[in-house]
């Protein structure tokens, strides 16, 4: 029981993605910056890419703290330090990484129970917090990593099966995605990671419809106010910010193109040699964030060996782009106002941070529901231009069908031009840029929402 001026303690369990738990770590400290006692359960090398930042939270005076939980390597077949869906080289691993999740699960509740929170926020991914929060007769909250278009989508695909009669293998991506889990209507509601303004019609439309109580709280990436937030967000970065930042600043205002595919693409080494060339032939600026490239046993791995003959030394020569290899401070660099495009493979937490950095999209869809987003992107906000993949592909294999040279390169050169088409794109990312800032800013829509959100939970015990 919460009783007035009593204070609230949530508990925050993310899943083991840095898309899930970068936006429910921003969550979490946003909680404990409005009064409430947090506490986020992870692993411990899961714990390792947040620490500082939580530590900086806990100086400032914010009741934050981490849980660690026992992660079982061992009973699951993985190496140690494997605790994380983007560290697993195969598919293989990946599924002894779901075992080993699952394997989670007695740790977790016995942990919710033993302290018994007035709350648990809890990825949508775990849908068996249901039940310990109903026996602990305390609202569980979820967490949804995607937006309202996709959850509309979704609704209506599970409604009318258009599915059933398909025809065309790139048509069926819905039929190679498995079913989302119904536990968000037994919940007391579900957090989104997006804003009214950017969403409106779907936003309505899934609330009209579905009957599951939503609060919007993002862009929940804006929440990390100073330099150093920004560049330690979600892992230490594998640069030197200063060196990447000061190279910006040397290029004329929306002239780079930004190129990162998240945290869990892989590539096969001639898409990459298409990237490289494409990149090249465009004559645009760029910095390529190069994630993991599949080897010939398709087993990833992160070498100099995939880019096409002398690539890196002649851009470098030439002073065309920049390469990251391993984690990039991405929001801190979308914001740096000569990041002119984005090519980006339509993460959701990747395109909320380009539209609140105000940067139009190259989209290029490759897993998930980024398909979805890529027609919000594309045709509802029209804020981009897709490189045309109409593959559903979870995991790159050598003989994926690839995009070529010309696409990519036209798609660029649609984004980053100077043509009406360019401007108007640019301009419309703009004004959601401007109302992204707005709704986290005090007085905002998700600002307001959060503020709600609060109230509901301590309101919950007393109704
Ligand atoms: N990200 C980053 N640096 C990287 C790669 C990714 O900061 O080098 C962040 C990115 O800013 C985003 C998240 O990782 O917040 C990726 O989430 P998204 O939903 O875009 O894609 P996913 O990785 O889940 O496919």
């Amino acid at each position: 029981m919460v009783s007035e001026g009593q204070q609230l303690h949530v508990m925050f369990l993310p899943y083991m993605a840095p898309g899930h738990m970068m936006p429910m770590v921003d969550i979490a400290r946003l909680f404990a910056a409005n009064g409430v006692r947090v506490t986020i359960i992870v692993t411990a090398f899961n714990a390792r890419r947040f620490q500082d930042v939580i530590d900086r939270d806990i100086r400032s005076g914010r009741e934050i703290a981490i849980h660690t939980l026992h992660f079982p390597y061992a009973e699951a077949g993985l190496p140690e330090g494997c605790e994380n869906l983007s560290s697993t080289p195969t598919p293989e691993m990946s599924i002894k990484l779901f075992h080993a999740i699952d394997l989670l699960q007695p740790q977790i509740e016995g942990f919710f129970r033993e302290y018994h929170p007035n709350c648990i926020v809890s990825d949508y991914l775990f849908p068996w917090t249901v039940k310990v929060a109903t026996e602990l007769g305390i609202p569980r909250l979820a967490f949804s990593g995607s937006g309202f278009f996709n959850l509309c989508v979704s609704h209506n695909i599970d409604l009318y099966k258009p599915h059933e009669n398909i025809e065309s293998e790139t048509q069926d991506i819905y039929r190679s995605r498995p079913a989302r889990p119904k536990a968000e209507r037994n919940s007391f509601g579900v957090l989104m990671n997006s804003f009214y303004e950017l969403e409106p019609t779907y936003v309505d439309h899934h609330r009209k419809h579905t009957g599951i109580k939503t609060w919007c709280l993002g862009p929940v990436s804006l929440y990390n106010g100073d330099t150093e937030d920004k560049a330690e967000r979600g892992d230490k970065t594998s640069v030197c910010k200063h060196s990447c930042l000061s190279w910006l600043d040397s290029r004329k205002p929306n002239s780079v193109l930004y190129i990162c595919f998240g945290s869990l693409a892989r590539f096969s080494k001639t898409q990459v040699t298409e990237i490289a060339s494409a990149l090249e032939a465009s004559g645009h600026s760029f910095i390529w964030v190069v994630g993991k490239v599949l080897n010939a046993d398709n087993d990833d791995q992160q070498e100099e060996s995939w880019l096409p003959d002398n690539f890196e030394e002649r851009i470098t020569k030439n002073d065309q782009g920049l390469i990251i290899r391993g984690w990039a401070p991405q929001v801190l660099l979308l914001e740096h106002p000569a990041i002119g495009g984005f090519l980006t493979h339509c993460g959701w937490n990747s395109i909320l941070e380009g539209v609140s950095a105000g940067v139009p999209m190259v989209t290029w869809p490759i897993f998930a529901e980024q398909f979805y987003n890529e027609k919000l992107i594309t045709q509802v906000l029209k804020i981009g231009v897709p490189v045309g993949n109409e593959t559903w592909k979870i995991w790159a294999t050598q003989d994926s069908p690839l995009i070529d040279r010309n696409k990519i390169k036209n798609a660029v050169s649609a984004v980053m031009g100077s043509e009406d088409v360019a401007e108007d794109m640019r301009e419309r990312v703009n004004q959601l840029s401007k109302m992204a800032k707005k709704a986290a800013e005090v007085g905002g829509s998700s600002s307001n929402d959060l503020t709600a959100l609060i109230k509901d939970i301590k309101m919950y015990k007393e109704t």
